[in-house]
């Protein structure tokens, strides 16, 4: 059976290897490797290797750090389709969204590649006789990353090529659920020519999050994954002082307004609702048709487009999306479908018991519909994480403005309309942290700024771009005197402008 282990100071390593978890193939539902779990001496020690290469890397000169990332970037490119293949194989993600999503990573280390620029400070020039006020950005020390299954490839690559990039050494916990890539990413930080220790993946479940979450060396900590654990992790790393920024789960509504066009608005819904089996954070989830017309209308034109969902294996080309990433997860989602009928909602396709000829233990399951979804349904307050869409109808736009403003979670949001007054009040009044217009997945490009508002992001920043310049350093400002003949005697108050 294959192993997946560690990758520490530049090697992999097989740790102490006391435990490990299986890593499934999501088509057959087979187990197809079995991945080591870290235990909390083995974390401590990949924090105290990370740690003692951060001497040589923070002192490393920004463009020989940028020049790291332009190779890093180039073997991201060469190896694109090897990556996505591994990828689609543990995930379950076909190989295009698996191109899709190692895109979306490259473009934040493009971005990192040009770090001398981001981390230039500022000079003030004769604040006072003979004084001079600079500021410079310098990385923290050993940074972590913990990471979901649903972007093994794309969320730490989020974190750490800006982290690195900064001067920091990082460590990278991903997903126990599909680990393979995240090791191909840093063997191939290593023939980018990072040093040893600068980019470590240690793999683990809780114990090895905890230990990261507690270890006086780690400064800060990354974390994307669900909203329980999210909590989790920032209360804990902050207890004990560590900056955090933790996103968490989410429940991305879009609001169809009466004078969209209802088949552009159906077809984004599809690739955004069940797009990657519905296991994106920024997933649309719940619809909201704006008027008893608007809501009949699209209604007709998203049951033919579901009931045509194509569902294949991760290795297919012309699959719309492929199967879940475990039993466990599919029988989540399944419960959820049950819920939601229980509750009352209209299941107007019903995607649970599809079978894949000669893949009958895989993980599949169908795109599902619900009509009148209402507030108080449990479907409708929690994540699913499936293909499963809700219908949520709003008599106006005041009511469907309310939907997601008034919900727990506030990742992302989208409305559809031809009208600009209507979308400019709604993204400037709904009370969600990334807002779409005619864009159903508005995910910003890695110059901007990843996060979510309310449950769905704890800690003050954003990830990638320049709040990730800002997290993964600290600010120093310099107040200097030339020349330092200028006296002026000793003085005894606040010093003020003279
Ligand atoms: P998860 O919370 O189960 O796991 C995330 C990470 O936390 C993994 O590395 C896992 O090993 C670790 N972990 C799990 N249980 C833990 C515990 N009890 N204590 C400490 N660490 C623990 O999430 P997942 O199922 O892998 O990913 C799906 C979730 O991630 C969804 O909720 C999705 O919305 C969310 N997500 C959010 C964003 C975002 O940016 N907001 C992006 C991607 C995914």
């Amino acid at each position: 059976m294959r192993e997946v282990h560690h990758f520490v100071a530049g090697a992999g390593s097989k740790g102490l290897g006391r435990k490990f978890a299986d890593v499934f193939n999501p088509n057959t539902g087979e187990v197809a490797a079995r991945v080591n779990l870290a235990g909390k001496a083995e974390v401590a020690a990949v924090v105290e290797d990370a740690h003692r290469a951060f001497q040589g890397w923070s002192n490393t000169p920004a463009p020989r750090r940028a020049q790291v990332m332009f190779a890093f970037r180039d073997l991201l490119r060469k190896n694109m389709d090897e990556l996505a293949a591994l990828l689609a194989a543990e995930h379950g993600k076909v190989l295009l969204d698996a191109k899709g999503e190692l895109t979306r990573g490259l473009e934040v280390v493009e971005f990192a590649c040009g770090i001398p620029q981001l981390l230039k400070g500022e000079y003030s020039e004769d604040v006072a006789s003979g004084m001079d006020v600079f500021s410079l950005r310098q990385p923290l020390g050993v940074v972590a990353g913990i990471t979901p299954f649903n972007f093994p490839a794309m969320v730490p690559m989020w974190m750490f090529p800006v982290a690195v990039a900064c001067g920091n050494t990082f460590v990278l916990k991903p997903s126990e659920k599909d680990p393979s890539v995240p090791i191909r990413l840093a063997q191939m930080m290593i023939e980018a020519g990072a040093p040893p220790g600068v980019l470590n993946v240690v793999n683990g479940d809780k114990e090895a999050v905890d230990t990261l979450l507690t270890h006086p060396l780690v400064r800060a900590i990354s974390f994307v994954g669900s909203t329980d654990i999210a909590r989790h992790v920032y209360s804990t790393a902050t207890a004990h002082g560590k900056r955090v920024q933790a996103m968490g789960g989410a429940k991305n509504h879009m609001i169809v307004m009466p004078d969209a066009d209802l088949d552009q608005a159906a077809d984004a819904l599809m690739g955004a609702g069940y797009g990657s089996a519905g296991e994106r954070c920024m997933a649309i989830s719940v619809a909201v048709p704006v008027g008893a017309k608007t809501a009949e209308a699209l209604r007709a034109r998203l049951i033919p487009r579901v009931q045509a969902l194509r569902v294949g294996l991760s290795t297919s080309t012309d699959a719309d999306f492929g199967p879940l990433v475990t039993r466990q997860h599919l029988d989540k989602v399944r419960g959820y479908v049950d819920i939601g009928v229980a509750e009352g909602a209209e299941l107007v396709v019903d995607g649970r018991d599809i079978k894949m000829q000669g893949y009958e233990n895989g993980f599949f399951m169908g795109g599902c519909l619900f009509d009148r979804v209402t507030p108080e349904m449990r479907i409708y307050q929690e994540e699913i994480f499936g293909p499963v869409l809700s219908m949520v109808r709003a008599e106006d736009f005041e009511t469907a403005l309310r939907l997601p403003s008034e919900h727990a979670f506030g990742n992302g949001v989208a409305i559809f309309t031809r009208d600009g007054d209507t979308a400019r009040d709604f993204t400037r009044r709904v009370d969600v942290g990334m807002v779409g217009v005619n864009v159903p997945i508005p995910v910003p490009v890695a110059f901007h700024s990843f996060g979510g508002w309310k449950a769905s992001a704890f800690g003050d920043m954003n990830q990638y771009g320049p709040e990730g310049v800002r997290f993964f350093t600290k600010l120093k400002t310099v107040t200097a005197r030339w020349p330092t003949g200028i006296r002026s005697g000793a003085d005894f108050f606040i010093p003020t402008l003279k």
